[in-house]
């Protein structure tokens, strides 16, 4: 595929990610922000976020996190520090799980798919975790391959990574609109908050040099390092 100007908008966790994605297929990319960055304000960027491939009979999003959650372990090894804390997570009911509980059916799609998860009853809640009040919570399970990130952290690192491959960070800059003209197409016009007053990208010759255009300024779930990356795979090889 012919390489491309792409222009991600928001650099919280989807963006930072589809932006180093881009990148790796040799897409010029710029990432636009108003930061600072991490923006304190992204949802991305709180202390933690709770990283599980428990999503009730959703199949297809269990198998994206399943996905994600490799990715987790390797950025521990890639970024040298532990970010991601696989340290389980527990979802119990106030009553026996039945089929159609969200609880009921992620148990059952992580188990036929192979999951380290264990059925957790009042008797084993009391023994194992004192602090709740076991006797409320009869049924519930235990996966054992989840956890939390520190992600705000991790967006930092991710950053870091994005501008060491070349992705161009414009922080201070706040997307206003797109806009299709007959020949050319002004494809982002923004708003200085410190700094320089207008950047405007207007690619001339024509639609086939329109740019890849990325708006991402909220998305999925902690997950979405993965799905972002598998969206630009379908559609930017
Ligand atoms: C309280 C809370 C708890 C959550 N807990 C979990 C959890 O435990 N597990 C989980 O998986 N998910 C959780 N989520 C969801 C998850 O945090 C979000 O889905 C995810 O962080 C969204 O990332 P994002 O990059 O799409 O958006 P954001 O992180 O919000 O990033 C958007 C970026 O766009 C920028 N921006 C905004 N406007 C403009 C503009 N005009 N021009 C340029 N840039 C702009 C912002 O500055 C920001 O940096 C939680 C969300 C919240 C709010």
């Amino acid at each position: 595929m012919k390489k491309k100007k792409a222009i991600v908008v928001g650099a919280g966790i989807n963006g930072v990610v589809a932006a180093i994605e881009l990148r790796k297929r040799e897409h010029e990319v710029v990432l636009v922000d108003p930061g600072p960055l991490p923006h304190p304000l992204a949802a991305s960027t709180d202390i933690s976020k709770a990283v599980r491939a428990a999503y009730g009979a959703d199949e297809d999003y269990t198998a994206l996190a399943e996905q994600s959650r490799e990715i987790w372990r390797r950025w521990n090894v890639e970024f040298g520090v532990e970010l991601y804390h696989e340290i389980g997570f527990l979802f119990m009911r106030q009553r026996q799980m039945q089929p159609g509980d969200f609880e009921y059916e992620s148990f059952k799609l992580l188990e036929q798919r192979g999951h380290q998860i264990e059925r957790i009853s009042s008797k084993q809640l009391l023994e194992r975790y004192p602090a709740w009040n076991a006797e409320r919570y009869p049924d519930g399970f235990l996966d054992l391959e989840a956890g939390y990130a520190e992600s705000g952290r991790v967006v930092a690192a991710l950053i870091q990574r994005a501008k060491s491959l070349g992705v161009e960070l414009r922080e201070n800059t706040k997307f206003r609109e797109r806009r299709r003209g007959e020949n050319r197409e002004s494809w982002v016009r923004t708003r200085n908050v410190a700094g320089f007053s207008r950047a405007r990208g207007d690619e001339g010759g024509g639609k086939q040099n329109a740019p890849i255009f990325v708006r991402l300024i909220s998305g999925a779930g902690g997950c979405a390092n993965r799905i972002h990356a598998h969206l630009l795979v379908l559609r930017y090889p």
